[in-house]
């Protein structure tokens, strides 16, 4: 079964590409797969960018990219899937049209909806043009450095990130995500290139894009570049129906008030005893879960509470710490992998029996 849910677009160097990433933007109109000629068309790469519309690095980069007229090394295909709810109402406001689920928690059934209907059909073109791996640039909505996230551990996956960044991101979550469904034929990462709207996160996309563009063998483990890996986050999140306020101190009615610059942890180490947030209460304590791919509820093992001030128990690496109440509300607070402190060693068997 075929939907029409993405508009596919062969570029030829002929196009005229709008200068600002908004004209770009409605230029495409709704959800696109842009194909660029590369100069070995026998292969085909693919990225992803704007599964989140409010995330702009990625798409900005692939703008740049294409008003450059480079020629990729092979063919390259650019999945742009968040067009719409990139100009929904302003531009780059919402994750996700409002009333809509997260596009990327649509890539598992059902798929009726509108953004399951997207995913669906990225997924049918990827069975079409059959890439040899997938890129899928996202930002985080704190500020924070770059690092890669994966499904499972895997060299071409680490080869992928590194063309990014040296932190990665090993998760045992299952959400719905894109690079979940990473496979032997098509390597998926993730990358979170950083804040939306810093510029530190817009050029270490636009690097990594052309790194990728050009680079003859992109799935290559380089000795080089050994990456920091953390392995099997859970998410802190608050349950439905509870109440998130960012403040200096506990704000009347908020079941859990975190300090407005909780986000300079990101992906930083935080040494056991790090203030997390103030509960209001004992039933505050029902609001909170930090469940990991498993499903299992590890929120005390990794926090204690000292009064009503909720504190890490050991140092955590943590990451993708929002400053959104909406955000927090309706994806999570933050990520916490118990801090390894090491590197990638070659010969070395990470392969880990932990969770
Ligand atoms: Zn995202």
């Amino acid at each position: 079964m075929e939907n029409d849910a993405i508009r596919v677009i062969e570029v030829s160097p002929q196009q005229e590409w709008a200068d600002s990433v908004e004209g770009f933007l409605n230029q495409l109109g709704r959800a696109s797969l842009l194909l660029i000629p590369g100069r070995d068309r026998t292969r085909t790469r693919a990225l992803c960018t704007l599964l989140h519309g409010n995330e702009s690095s990625g798409v900005q980069a692939l703008h740049r990219y294409l008003r450059s007229r480079a020629v990729p090394r092979v063919d390259l295909i650019c999945f742009v899937p968040g067009v719409e709810t990139s100009l929904h109402e302003a531009l780059f406001r919402h994750r996700y049209i409002p009333g809509e689920r997260d596009m990327n928690r649509c890539f598992r059934p059902p798929w009726e909806d509108r953004p399951g209907q997207v995913a669906q059909r990225l997924l049918q073109l990827l069975q079409e043009y059959w890439p040899e791996c997938l890129i899928d640039i996202h930002n985080t909505s704190g500020s924070g450095p770059a690092f890669g996230v994966v499904a499972h551990e895997e060299q071409r996956h680490e080869a992928l990130v590194a063309l990014f960044t040296r932190n990665l991101v090993v998760t045992d979550l299952r959400l719905g995500a894109l690079m979940e469904l990473s496979a032997a034929h098509c390597p998926i990462v993730t990358v979170e290139c950083g804040g939306t709207g810093d510029p530190r996160a817009e050029q270490v996309a636009w690097e990594g894009l052309q790194r990728y563009a050009a680079a003859d063998d992109v799935l290559a483990p380089n000795p080089q570049m050994a990456l920091e890996l953390y392995h099997h986050p859970v998410r802190l999140e608050l349950r439905a129906g509870c109440r998130l306020a960012y403040g200096t101190r506990p704000v009347a009615g908020a079941d859990l008030t975190v300090p407005p610059d909780l986000e300079r942890y990101n992906f930083g180490t935080a040494p056991s005893g790090t203030f997390i947030g103030w509960l209001a209460g004992q039933e505050a304590l029902d609001c909170l879960c930090a469940r990991n791919g498993q499903g299992d509820d590890q929120l005390w093992r990794l926090f204690r509470l000292e009064g009503m001030r909720l504190l890490t128990a050991q140092p955590l690496r943590l990451f993708m710490i929002t400053h959104r109440v909406d955000i927090a509300l309706s994806d999570c607070l933050l990520y916490a992998a118990p801090e390894a402190g090491h590197s990638r060693l070659p010969g070395v068997d990470h392969s880990t029996s932990a969770g």
